[in-house]
């Protein structure tokens, strides 16, 4: 018998449960990857550099093992079929994703071939913690007490020693791509950056992550994205760190993060309609503001507000952004700009090295204030204050915004309060080099609690 392992957003070869049911059910394996038009169309070029690199890398593993990878574009379904078709295969085992796409893609799939989907991008599936009525939960903290209250995972799977491959299939070739600079690709990287930091960040994570000068926290996103690192296999490799009471507490914090991702991914698939729209009724009529001005102020880090610019270019420039500084930059666009996070959500799904659909919207609906758990309407984040306390000597800014690398300490957070003297010692003509704000904060404070009221 044959089995097709269909990977899709499991570019590895460790802890795969997907290719470990493959493997305990037929004689010979089958690593099909589909390049399907519906998702490359997207603009996201960043992830598809990233993907593809991923896949070669993928590709010379499974080469090296005798087994290699077939590559087909076009659509799932039609392309499964033909492969069938083929080899005759008995069985296609895929890991199991929860967006719309996904969940319809997968269906139609089933519906006509032997389809298994099993977990794997979460540590446990959609609907394991739930409420005792067997509701979701919408709230996170109850969420997260039911889930550490879950039975232990199974042990992460070893790599398969050998892959009884099936005779050569025609393969497309891969499109060409490159190194994303300061995300190397492949799953031993991933490993690679799981260890460095479980090593040497995690006992401090509860105290740096918010840092945005400092680099806290894992830098593990594009790796869960891709799933070139099982969630399941971190949370095996970080309980130790929970154990240490050195560690316990930055390791706790961090598991904490962890669940933020397994809890929207539950309530994506539970409420699959916050993709296209707020989660709270009554925050649908939101009157938001149109500017295309104010949006590719922001959009391109010039709202005159250092520390959201030096987010937004953090992000046009790497792909990646600190979390805080998304929150930050997320808050400016939704309160001091009053622009639809829909926006911004669109914005960052087409940036990010890491888009993930349910994270992403969860994030954006939290700050926004239209979400599940959210934060309250009326939390306007300062960006100044925001600035001064988690970029004290504004280390984070002069990186990402060089036109004001020599602005000294006292006037980095509000550059335009720069006497002139100074601007001119300090090489920047605020309205010239770098703007002046585009709106005032305490301005656009009361105008978004009044717009959230309504
Ligand atoms: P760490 O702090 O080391 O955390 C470890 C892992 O936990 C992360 O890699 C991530 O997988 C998960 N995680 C951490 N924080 C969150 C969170 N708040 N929500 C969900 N998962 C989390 N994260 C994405 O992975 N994809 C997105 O598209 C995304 N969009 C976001 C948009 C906004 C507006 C906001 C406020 C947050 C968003 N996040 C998103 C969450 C978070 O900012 C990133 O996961 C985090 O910055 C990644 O850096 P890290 O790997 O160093 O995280």
């Amino acid at each position: 018998t044959t089995a097709i392992w269909w990977i899709r957003r499991d570019l590895r070869l460790s802890d795969n449960q997907s290719l470990h049911s493959a493997l305990s059910q037929a004689d010979t394996v089958i690593p099909v990857y589909i390049l399907d038009p519906h998702l490359l169309e997207r603009n996201a070029s960043r992830r598809h550099q990233f993907l593809f690199r991923n896949l070669q890398i993928l590709s010379e593993r499974l080469e090296k093992m005798g087994c290699p990878l077939v590559l087909r574009q076009g659509k799932p379904i039609v392309e499964l079929s033909r492969l069938k078709e083929e080899c005759g295969a008995s069985i296609i085992t895929a890991e199991a994703d929860f967006s719309s796409y996904a969940r319809q893609r997968d269906q139609e799939v089933k519906s006509e071939l032997n389809l298994e989907l099993v977990n794997g991008l979460l540590i446990y599936p959609p609907g394991a913690a739930v409420k005792a009525d067997g509701t979701p939960y919408t709230v996170f903290t109850p969420f997260y007490n039911t889930w550490l209250a879950l039975p232990l995972p199974n042990d992460p799977l070893p790599i398969p020693d050998h892959l009884p491959a099936y005779p050569p299939l025609s393969s497309e070739a891969l499109p060409p791509s490159n190194e994303i600079d300061g995300f190397p690709a492949g799953e031993e990287q991933a490993q690679r950056r799981l260890d460095d930091f479980l090593q040497f960040s995690v006992g401090d994570y509860h105290n740096q992550r918010d840092r945005v000068d400092l680099d806290g926290t894992s830098l593990l996103s594009p790796y869960l994205r891709f799933g070139l690192l099982s969630p399941r296999s971190a949370y095996a490799q970080m309980r130790p760190f929970l154990d240490n009471p050195q560690t316990h507490d930055g390791a706790s914090k961090w598991l904490n993060e962890l669940v933020w991702r397994e809890f929207y991914f539950n309530i994506m698939a539970a409420f699959p309609f916050v993709l296209h729209g707020a989660f709270r009724e009554a925050m649908r009529d939101i009157p938001w503001r149109s500017s295309p001005q104010d949006l590719h102020a922001w959009q391109s880090g010039h709202t005159g507000y250092p520390l959201v610019d030096a987010g937004m270019r953090q992000l046009a420039q790497t792909g990646w952004m600190h979390n805080r500084a998304r929150m930050i930059t997320a808050s400016f666009l939704t309160k001091d700009l009053l622009i639809n996070w829909q926006e911004g959500e669109a914005w960052f799904m087409q940036q990010l090295l890491d888009g993930d659909p349910a994270s992403n919207n969860g994030g954006w609906q939290w700050t926004a204030g239209t979400g599940t758990d959210a934060a309250p309407y009326f939390r306007v984040f300062n960006p100044v204050t925001q600035s001064r306390k988690f970029d004290p000597q504004g280390e984070y800014i002069r990186t990402w915004l060089p036109e004001l690398a020599a602005v000294p300490d006292a006037f980095i957070h509000e550059p335009w309060k720069m006497p002139s003297e100074l601007q001119v010692k300090a090489g920047v003509q605020i309205g010239r080099d770098y703007p002046a704000p585009i709106v005032d904060h305490g301005f656009a404070r009361q105008r978004a609690l009044a717009a959230y009221k309504k």
